[in-house]
């Protein structure tokens, strides 16, 4: 089969690799039918991820449908047509009792990472039976592939942990896939406003469409400046940071409201300064999270059932063979105007 395997960084290529098999009787194998790239396998690709090792397939996210089932394997059988969970859960251990299952002591982000991932023909699945879930007859697949991961991600470590409520006022540091992911399901929570953050003019415009009420060009002390006249100088009620940088954080830190919560979504790769000498007094929350993945079923319904509309986010289509131009296109969104990209099966 076709697959996209990292060879290290800055290497990549689309190899023929030997089909995956049922190791455990809990594995699945699933034929892909569409999958997309993530922000996190560029990440991989810069060399950031050391638990991804060369060799490795990448892609975590993805629909398809089951080719083959271990023994223990009891919810789903060959011919179902399934989402892929970008986190892996075994259902048992104690994060998983916890609901945390992005800590399964056996899974957790282990596709495209410590094990063989979906940017492929086939895919064996662990724990299929907690990890999957069933799509209805006559689903748009394209949308689905938006809740392997950037969906629940935004919605659990953004606007969940966020504590976004009624009224609120928001902004959201980082207009990319994770940041607009949070914009969207921010607004079921009919916050009061929605302030998003990007240099990005072209993303901003998307951010528009999607439901921001205001949009902020710039980063760091200029963005800071803009958020406190919008504000009356109080700053906002939850931040999102969507980027994974000092300087978007330090933009949070300096934005968040007395009472308020800063909600780290970003991959930060190194250290931040934490402003306590400021924020000691201020009753404000940090949090930190990985996606778990608690929330797929609530956000297929609302999917489904055209509350969200997740395939505003795709922007271009390519097939199997030719991701690896589905790489440039991500990699270069400044100048493609890429958000998600996806990659159906050759045909
Ligand atoms: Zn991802
Ligand atoms: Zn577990």
């Amino acid at each position: 089969m076709k697959a996209l395997v990292y060879l290290g960084p800055g290497e990549k290529s689309l190899d023929d690799r030997p089909m995956p098999e049922i190791g455990a009787a809990t594995d699945a194998i699933v034929k892909i039918t569409r999958t997309t790239i993530c922000g996190t396998d560029l990440h991989i690709l810069k060399g950031d991820v050391p638990t991804c090792t060369p060799g490795r397939i990448l892609g975590h996210e993805g629909v398809g449908i089951v080719e083959q089932v271990g023994a223990g394997v009891t919810q789903f059988h060959a011919g179902d047509r399934v989402l892929i969970s970008c986190i892996s859960s075994c259902g048992k251990c104690e994060y998983c009792r916890r609901s945390m299952y992005s800590h399964c002591i056996t899974g957790g982000w282990v596709l495209g990472n410590s094990i063989d991932g979906t940017q492929a023909d086939y895919v064996r699945i662990p724990h299929a039976d907690t990890s999957l879930y069933h799509l209805p007859d006559g689903a748009d697949e394209e949308a689905l592939v938006m809740l392997s991961d950037i969906l629940p991600t935004g919605f659990e470590c953004g606007v969940l942990n966020g504590k976004i409520h009624p009224g609120a006022t928001v902004a959201i540091v980082g207009a990319g896939p994770i940041g607009l992911a949070a914009l969207l399901t921010a607004q079921l929570y009919s916050p009061a406003e929605i302030i998003m953050i990007d240099p990005d003019q072209n993303r901003l415009d998307v951010a528009t469409r999607f439901g921001a009420t205001a949009t902020i060009r710039g980063s760091g002390d200029e963005a800071v400046w803009q958020v406190m006249s919008m504000t009356a100088g109080r700053g906002v009620d939850t931040v999102i940071e969507a980027v994974g940088i000092p300087a978007s954080f330090e933009v949070c830190q300096s934005i968040v409201a007395p009472g308020g919560t800063i909600a780290n979504v970003g991959v930060h790769g190194v250290k931040v300064d934490l402003h306590l000498e400021r924020l000691w007094s201020q009753n404000i929350a940090i949090t930190t999270r990985l996606v778990d993945t608690v929330s797929t079923p609530t956000l297929l319904k609302m999917v489904l059932s055209g509350k969200i509309d997740a395939k505003q986010m795709i922007t271009h289509r390519f097939t199997l063979d030719t991701i690896l131009e589905a790489y440039e296109t991500f990699a270069n969104a400044g100048q493609t105007k890429a958000l998600k990209v996806i990659i159906e099966a050759t045909a």
